[in-house]
């Protein structure tokens, strides 16, 4: 019998009855995990996205034991703490200018919700009861709540719960080739005087497989959304904290989104935490005598104050110039890397946006998360001592800012040395 069914743990995104015993890390560092079997791993996706400025980051770390002995927890409603003041001004400062009011919640999927809520209840509060319906991108991932999982594509991670998931509009992501049809699609549906939302993962659509669309796209379907009174919620769970290339994808924008959900890079890794930030137009229709108007969402843990102390810290390493210069130098590395392996028998295609590179495999089983090219390709890279994972044949780089640029080019060799060996493998 696998280990992995006796243990007392039940793993996420595992099929547990086929599943290698989990690898057990004992202490990390940097971008690299050590294991308690002595083995390293070069961490290159940040730990499902999560880590900006490497493992045990002291700074983070000493901010977080000062706020747990000052204050751990308090509730947040009727009640207030520096850290989430102090946080909610920082992000402020960063975001958009039309951005007014910070809403805490746990983690990406949360963030999600309360976006939902927040637009829905919207129109509601201001007695506009038609406005119901949401549009959202094909391929999207949003979360494994049943509100984010709605808006999500239809795939196999959210087959078993189908018949209670609401139903939503989607529209495919737009390309040079496309763009026109795309935009009569999100008219034609605005038309309906119904919409109450619009959800996007901004530039790069993550779980999905590192899909990417240009700004100036996405740009002409928020002005169309904005004229057709829309709310637009950006998805900036992934893309938020520098991923992109700025602090956050919507810079790119020239139409702002009214909603930014952000989490993961928010704490660089160290606690959970979702926020989600809006506008004061979508604040103001929640202010009223009538209590039925009020935003009613809250969790046990909002505004955690040791999550909050983490990501007051985490954003003023992400700001140093030391940080941003990182950012710019993995930007540089990946573009040359990227040029480098772009012409290779078995690459399809290579996707670059910020400190983010995908490489999508050619196989004759086609695009998907269940490529069997996956595990291979997985297995392949731990034992070469880089941790990749791959979304089917789409194999990606997100790494901690912090990473060196040794290992950086050490985890460009393995990806290079998995294309020849594939390569082999498959030529035969
Ligand atoms: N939105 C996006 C764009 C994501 O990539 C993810 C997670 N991969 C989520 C939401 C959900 O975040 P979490 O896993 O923290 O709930």
């Amino acid at each position: 019998m696998k280990e992995s069914i006796t243990s007392p743990i039940w793993h996420p995104f595992t099929q547990m009855k086929l599943a290698s015993p989990p690898i057990h890390i004992e202490r990390a560092s940097g971008a690299v995990l050590y294991a308690k079997d002595g083995k390293q791993y070069i961490d290159a996706i940040s730990s499902w996205w999560v880590n900006i400025h490497g493992h045990a980051n002291e700074y983070i770390a000493r901010r977080i034991a000062g706020q747990a002995l000052k204050l751990e927890h308090v509730i947040f409603a009727g009640f207030t703490h520096t850290p989430a003041i102090e946080l909610a001004n920082k992000l402020l400062a960063i975001l958009p200018p039309s951005f007014a009011k910070i809403f805490f919640s746990d983690d990406g999927s949360t963030s999600v919700e309360v976006a939902l809520k927040m637009s829905l209840q919207y129109w509601q509060n201001q007695g506009i009861f038609n406005k119901k319906r949401i549009i959202a991108f094909e391929n999207a991932y949003h979360g494994d709540t049943f509100g984010s999982m709605s808006v999500s594509a239809k795939s196999a991670f959210n087959a078993a719960f189908e018949q209670h998931l609401f139903q939503v509009d989607y529209i495919p992501t737009p390309n040079e080739s496309n763009v026109e049809n795309v935009k009569e699609q999100l008219i034609r549906i605005s038309d309906s005087g119904q919409v109450a939302a619009f959800i996007f993962e901004p530039l790069v659509q993550g779980a999905g497989g590192m899909l990417m669309h240009k700004p100036e796209h996405l740009d002409e379907l928020l002005r169309i959304a904005k004229e057709k009174n829309i709310v637009c919620i950006a998805d900036e769970v992934m893309t938020g904290f520098g991923r992109t290339g700025k602090n956050f994808a919507s810079e790119f924008l020239t139409h702002h989104p009214d909603i930014i959900c952000l989490s993961k890079g928010i704490t660089g890794g160290f606690m959970p935490l979702g926020v989600t930030t809006c506008t004061q137009k979508i604040f103001e229709a929640f202010l009223s005598a009538d209590m039925s108007k009020t935003f009613f969402h809250g969790h046990s843990y909002t505004a955690n104050p040791l999550a909050c102390a983490a990501a007051c810290a985490s954003l003023e390493l992400l700001l140093e110039a030391d940080c941003q210069s990182r950012i710019a130098s993995i930007m540089n590395s990946h573009a040359r890397f990227a040029e480098e392996i772009k012409n290779e028998k078995l690459v399809q295609e290579v996707r670059l946006q910020g400190t983010i590179v995908a490489i999508e495999i050619k196989t004759h089983e086609g695009t998907s998360y269940f490529n069997s090219i996956r595990n291979e390709a997985y297995g392949f890279c731990l034992e070469q001592g880089v941790l990749l994972r791959p979304l089917g044949n789409v194999i990606y780089i997100m790494p901690p800012y912090c990473i060196a640029q040794a290992e950086l080019e050490r985890v460009y060799e393995v990806i290079k040395d998995l294309l020849n060996f594939l390569n082999k493998k498959y030529s035969d």
